[in-house]
Order: C-alpha cells, then sequence, then structure tokens
C-alpha cells in the first residue's frame, strides 16, 4: 500500500543517514586525534575537555595494605574497604556497604550531604576487623569516585564532615568512574592504557605521558604519565551521521549543543532515538494504524534495555517485540512485518553507536601511536570497558568490538584487546588511594 511504502522511505532515509562507512569512521577516528590534541593544548581549545585528573601513579599491583574507597553515584553510595597484600598476592580480601540517600539531603545543602556520608563512613570504619587497625599516628586513606563535574571542593567538604565526628581519614584521590575503572584495570593488568565506559552516559580516560600536555604548566611528576579525563561524551565532529531524529533530540534534551557523542551511543539515548523514529512512522505512514498511540508520544518513554530485549529477540514470530509493544506503548496486534522494521531500527540504532564507538577508540590509539603494529615489538594495548550497555547489550559489544578489528586492520588488531573491567570503579578509587599514598 502507499502508507506502507511511505513507511519504508522513512526507514531507508534513516538507514542512508545514519550508516557509518568504514571511510567515516576513519574521519572520526582522526577527528578524535585531532581534538584531543586541541584540548590537550589549551584549556576550552576543543569540545574535548580532556581534563589533567591530578592522577600520576597509577596502581602497579604491588600495592599493600587497608585502603578505603567512597563511590558516590546518583541516590545512593558505596563504602569499600579493600586489602591489598602486595606483590603477586592482589586482593586479599574486600568488604562493602551501600547506602542509600535520604531524598531530602539530594536537593539540600551540600554540608548535610556530605555529614550524612562522613557518618556513613564512620560506621563501616567501626566495623573495620581487630588486628586491620593503622598503626598509632597514621591516617586512614581514601579514593573518592565522584562521577559528576563539579566546581565544589567536594576534597574539602568531605574532610571538614570528617573533621567535625573525629573521622580520622585523608582523602588521596578524588576520581571519576572512568578514572576508577582505568585504575582497576591497570591494577590486573600493567597493559591497560585507557578506560571507557558505556553506560547511561559515556566517557573515556587514558594515560598520556606528561610532556605532551601543553596546558599542564606543573611539575613534571615523577612517573612521567598523567591520566587524562577526556569527557568524550561532548565530542563532536561533521563526520558523525547525525539524523534528523538526533538533532530534535539535541535540540529538546536539557542540554542543546552538548554532549553531542554521547547522544548518539550511550545508554540513555538509544531507546530514545528509536522511540523518535517510530513516532515519525506512526506520525507519517499511519504505521501503527489510523492514530498515533499516544505512549508513543512520551519522551525516554522506551529504554535501551527494552530495546536491547528486542533487538535479541529470537523468536520466529518475534515475539518479545511484540510484547514490548504492547506493554510499554500499549500497541497491540502488530504484524511480524511490522516488528521486523522495529528490530532493524534497533540494528541501525545500535550499529551506529558502537561503530562511532569503536572509532573513538580508534582516535585515543592513535593519539598514543598504538594504531599500528610496530616490527619486532610485542607492544599490548589493553582498553578496559565497563557499563551497563557495554555490559548487557550483547550485539552492541560484538559490533564495537568487530568495528575496532576492522578499523584496525588483522596485524594491529592482534595487539589491541578489549577487557571488561568489572566494577573497577569502586575497587580502583580504593587502588588509587594505596598509589597515592602519602606513606609511600
Ligand atoms: P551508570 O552508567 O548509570 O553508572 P551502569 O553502568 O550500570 O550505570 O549502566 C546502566 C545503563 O546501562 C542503563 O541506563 C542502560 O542504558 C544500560 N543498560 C542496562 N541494562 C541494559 C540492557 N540489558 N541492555 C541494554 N542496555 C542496558
Ligand atoms: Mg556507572
Amino acid at each position: 500500500s502507499r502508507k506502507w511504502s511511505r513507511a519504508m522511505a522513512i526507514l531507508k532515509e534513516f538507514e542512508e543517514k545514519c550508516g557509518t562507512p568504514i571511510g567515516k569512521l576513519r574521519q572520526v577516528a582522526d577527528a578524535m586525534n585531532v581534538e584531543m590534541h586541541a584540548g590537550l593544548a589549551s584549556e576550552g581549545g576543543s569540545k574535548l575537555n580532556m581534563l589533567i585528573s591530578f592522577v600520576d601513579n597509577l596502581p602497579t599491583g604491588d600495592e599493600e595494605g587497608l585502603y578505603y574507597a567512597l563511590d558516590l553515584g546518583g541516590t545512593n553510595f558505596r563504602v569499600l574497604r579493600v586489602h591489598l597484600g602486595g606483590k603477586d598476592k592482589g586482593v586479599i580480601g574486600q568488604e562493602f556497604a551501600e547506602v542509600s540517600i535520604p531524598p531530602h539531603l539530594m536537593t539540600g545543602s551540600s554540608e548535610a550531604l556530605f555529614d550524612f556520608i562522613a557518618s556513613a563512613l564512620a560506621k563501616f570504619v567501626a566495623s573495620e576487623p581487630e588486628g586491620f587497625h593503622p598503626p598509632h599516628g597514621r591516617q586512614r586513606e581514601l579514593g573518592f569516585t565522584f562521577s559528576f563535574p563539579v566546581g565544589a571542593d567536594v576534597v574539602g567538604e568531605l574532610t571538614k564532615s570528617m573533621e567535625k565526628i573525629g573521622l580520622d581519614m585523608r582523602v588521596a584521590a578524588l576520581v571519576n568512574d572512568t578514572i576508577g575503572t582505568l585504575a582497576g584495570g591497570r591494577f590486573y593488568n600493567q597493559d591497560v592504557i585507557a578506560a571507557v565506559i558505556l553506560g547511561t552516559g559515556t566517557n573515556a580516560a587514558y594515560v598520556e605521558r606528561a610532556h605532551a600536555i601543553p596546558k599542564w604548566h606543573g611539575l613534571i611528576p615523577k612517573s612521567g604519565d598523567m591520566v587524562i579525563n577526556m569527557e568524550w561524551g561532548n565530542f563532536r565532529s561533521s563526520h558523525l551521521s547525525l539524523t534528523e531524529y538526533d538533532l530534535a533530540l539535541d535540540a529538546e534534551s536539557l542540554n542543546p549543543g552538548e554532549q553531542a557523542f554521547e547522544k548518539l551511543i550511550s545508554g540513555m539515548y538509544l531507546g530514545e532515538i528509536l522511540r523518535r523514529v517510530l513516532l515519525k512512522m506512526a506520525k507519517e505512514a499511519d504505521f501503527f494504524g489510523d492514530t498515533v498511540p499516544p505512549k508513543l508520544k512520551v519522551p525516554f518513554i522506551l529504554r535501551t534495555p527494552d530495546m536491547s530485549a528486542m533487538h535479541h529477540d529470537t523468536t520466529p514470530d518475534l515475539k518479545v517485540v511484540g510484547n514490548k509493544l504492547k506493554d510499554i506503548l500499549e500497541i497491540s496486534n502488530t504484524s511480524l512485518k511490522m516488528r521486523k522494521i522495529v528490530v532493524e531500527l534497533c540494528d541501525n540504532i545500535a550499529t551506529r553507536g558502537a561503530r562511532l564507538a569503536a572509532a573513538g577508540i580508534l582516535g585515543i590509539l592513535k593519539k598514543l601511536g598504538r594504531d599500528t603494529a610496530k616490527v619486532g615489538e610485542k607492544q599490548k594495548s589493553v582498553i578496559a570497558l565497563d557499563g551497563g550497555l557495554f555490559e548487557h547489550y550483547t550485539k552492541f559489544r560484538e559490533c564495537l568490538e568487530s568495528t575496532l578489528k576492522e578499523l584496525l586492520g588483522e596485524e594491529a588488531a592482534e595487539t589491541i584487546v578489549i577487557e571488561h573491567a568489572n566494577d573497577g570503579s569502586g575497587i580502583g578509587a580504593a587502588l588509587l588511594a594505596a598509589s597515592h599514598s602519602q606513606y609511600l
């Protein structure tokens, strides 16, 4: 029918616009490399902030002792205690407690919030096993994962709150989840050179040579290294395959013009892009019947885990797709033909995101000169990946991995390893407290 062909035209146009042929991905990787240089050259030199993290000592794996970490996410936080056994012994033991933050503290003063956190931490410290207390005069040390960009002096505020209740603990490192993941990965494998988070949002961090950071005017650290928090979600390039749906999503978002890369590849947005394409098909091609299903008009109603479930549907009649459309969007009686279109859209959106993420990783490897195999060199480069999207969206993960291989070519691909870093972020902060200890 005429309407069906209109729907097919919308699908086809979307497919063309969001396509990521290999040449385009190479341009994205080159642009990432260029922007990394620009962001390192000067403050505000690029959409990529390339933040200097002050983490200049990554764990070697030989650290020993008892270290604490505090992982502050959205609505709850975790306190951890990690017992490190030194060379070859690794993590001997770890304990953690999860605490939910009362809602009124999330919107109240930061002093009240930090007082609450400090008292929860003190409670946790009180359960420290006998025989593990620090010797007299020695402070406990803490790594703090704080995954929001902040202007406030969070270390100072936390320290003040701890002092108030007599908790003698030093904040040895303040990092975000990406740097925590990098540290956690490095503790177990010294070939880890970068970390990428693909969860609700996305970010990357990597190890740069301090002398390759023109905007750094401080002393060159003893290690010669400095971890850079790229804030790569804000990367943009004319080579990103933007469609009308991405432009509208951005315009109607809370941060228009910002986080362009993130809006193409992260879990927060993939399902929402799908909703927008389906809405257009409903409006302009009566794809779901004469009326537009009201639920389809609700922003962010289609979540990425639901999209993932539809994308992985292996039932012959695409039952999962049918049920999701019914349960979430209240669209019943979908034909197999329609369900197949939905799966195809999932595939287009996830494939674009995964391939762009792979191109971003290639950009980092290029910046470090690790994108080509060097004759006679056995150098390995490991990238630690974490986040719910990478962990649970199998097709996304597989596409990312195969695209990176495709971009690198067979020989270079053998030198690059993608490793799933399981919950590096919490433990990573404790490991950073160890590698930044004042008693080293
Ligand atoms: P965060 O990024 O919020 O710190 P996570 O790393 O756990 O937390 O990632 C959670 C995100 O991962 C979710 O917002 C969602 O977008 C994505 N996600 C979780 N489960 C799935 C799934 N089964 N399929 C696809 N994406 C998922
Ligand atoms: Mg996270």
